[in-house]
């Protein structure tokens, strides 16, 4: 499986991807790595029209 990766930033500075669904992956794979980093989220942007992923402090 081709593993998503950002394809350029954003305006805000945050890494931009193809689309949500590329940054949810993403965030997948962050979730292997280390699930207890607290919560993802994906969304659409309107600044760039792609996708980013955050990563929420607990
Ligand atoms: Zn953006």
């Amino acid at each position: 499986m081709k593993r998503p990766r950002p394809n350029g930033t954003c305006p805000t500075g945050k890494l931009r991807y193809r689309d949500r669904i590329a940054a949810l992956l993403a965030l997948a794979r962050i979730d292997d790595i280390d699930p207890r980093r607290g919560e993802k989220r994906a969304y659409r942007c309107p600044r760039c029209s792609g996708g980013h992923a955050v990563q929420l402090q607990p």
